[in-house]
């Protein structure tokens, strides 16, 4: 009998935990299962707005895939997926070509620019590991040119966060922590930088607690950090920013995280997508797809309750890895499969340094024990991933 071939495209949350639980749940003779990434290392994207203001190297944040994975178990390919052909079951790569029985798609997201002009060309809006190293060289070198330019201009120390949700509030936290030790470091007066955090929607961190936002607000400007909210940015150009009222602000940093989009391959491939989602049936599959699954980013899943998609998370991404893989398997040995609901367990932003916000179940957390429990988070993923292994080898220190 052939052995069905599985194929997981993409090594993030969602792909990494599926091939871990299917190589663990499967044995050798039950399936081929193959892993396609565009690099031979994983990352946790949660992660990445420290390496990108330079609190945290690149390199804390991802690990070789044949070191948390058994490649005995999984064939691991190292390529680029370009698209999926749905119908021949195959999946094009830059280098090759895969067929597939069962598919799972967790390719992640990229950003969504509203259609704001410039993002791409101006914008850094890449959350990768290179993304990420290219935003802090770009910031390190705003502050040494600065003493090295004959009239030092203002937009070198300027810098700009586009969207107020997790990640630029996130972000902005870093940075604003690391700010005393680059104006030392560079000769530059402290003064001298701005930072802003520009917000089209009525508030920060929309969806979170007012009382937290109102703390991480309150902290964030106590490090220097404006807030324009309420704001909308119209353009993006090689200058600065132009505001939806007409004003321009002059910088040549700015990071752009105004949420995200499924990947474009998803679109590409003819899936019916929202925003590059495609909005899952509730066992994860693609709807009208008996054997494609789409999980993380790249699924859309409504909250009944408020009748809104649910936030793309890694929490969630995670969670339905563990069904995917569960699905998958049931699906193989004639069993009926599982719906997928979450299990918000919290939710927890850091502002940098020993600083973070949080809900964890009904409790709010502040200050240190909000990032005490930020870290725990972060420990939590890598245990499910490598066990205490992993975590002794690549935690963070929770005090
Ligand atoms: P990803 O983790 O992005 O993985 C996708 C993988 O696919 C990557 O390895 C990528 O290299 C690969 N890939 C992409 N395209 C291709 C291609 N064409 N060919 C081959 N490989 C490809 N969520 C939380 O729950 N809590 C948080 O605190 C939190 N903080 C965040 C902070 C930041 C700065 C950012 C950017 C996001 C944060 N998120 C957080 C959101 C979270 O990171 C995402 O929801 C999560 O990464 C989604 O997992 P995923 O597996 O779908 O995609």
């Amino acid at each position: 009998l052939k052995k069905p071939n599985i194929v997981i495209l993409g090594a993030g949350y969602a792909g990494m935990i599926t091939a871990s639980r299917l190589s663990k749940q499967l044995g050798h003779n039950e399936a081929n299962i193959t892993l396609v990434n565009k690099h031979d290392y994983h990352y946790q994207t949660t992660w990445l707005h420290e390496p990108a203001a330079g609190t945290l190297s690149p390199d804390r944040t991802r690990m070789p895939i044949n070191s948390v994975l058994d490649l005995n178990k999984i064939k691991f390919v190292k390529d680029s997926v370009v698209e999926i052909k749905r119908e021949e079951k195959k999946v094009v790569l830059e280098n090759g070509e895969l067929e597939f029985d069962y598919l799972v798609v967790g390719l992640g997201s990229e950003a969504e620019t509203f259609g704001v002009p410039g993002v791409h060309e101006y914008a850094f809006s890449k959350w990768t590991v290179n993304g990420a190293r290219e935003v802090k060289e770009h910031i390190e070198y705003m502050f040494a040119k600065y003493n090295n330019t004959p009239e030092p201009q203002d937009e070198l120390l300027t810098f700009i966060v586009a969207g107020a949700g997790f990640t630029g509030i996130e972000f902005i936290g870093e940075l604003s922590e690391r700010l005393p030790e680059l104006c030392a470091r560079y000769d530059v007066p402290r003064e001298k930088v701005k930072m802003y955090v520009i917000e089209a929607a009525p508030t920060a961190l929309p969806g979170f607690d007012p009382e937290l936002v109102e703390y991480a607000m309150n902290l964030l400007e106590g490090r220097g950090v404006e807030f324009k909210i309420n704001c909308p940015i119209k353009e993006v150009t090689e200058t600065g920013v132009t505001l939806a009222s007409g004003d321009e602000i002059k910088s040549e940093t700015i990071v752009w995280a105004t949420g995200v989009r499924g990947s474009a391959i998803i679109e590409k491939s003819g899936f019916e997508a929202m925003r590059g989602r495609i909005k899952v049936d509730p066992d994860l599959r693609a709807p009208g797809h008996n054997d494609i699954f789409v999980i993380g980013d790249c699924a859309l899943l409504i909250n009944e309750e408020i009748n809104r998609p649910y936030p793309p998370t890694a929490q969630i991404a995670m969670q339905m890895a563990e069904v995917c893989a569960n699905n998958i398997k049931a699906l193989m040995k004639g069993d009926s499969l599982k719906t997928f609901k979450p299990d918000i367990k919290g939710t927890v932003a850091s502002l940098g340094g020993k600083e973070a916000i949080g809900v964890v179940g009904t409790r709010k957390l502040f200050g240190s024990s909000a990032n005490f429990m930020k870290k725990m988070i972060d420990n939590r993923y890598l245990f499910l991933l490598g066990g205490p292994a992993l975590v002794l080898k690549r935690g963070k220190n929770p005090m």
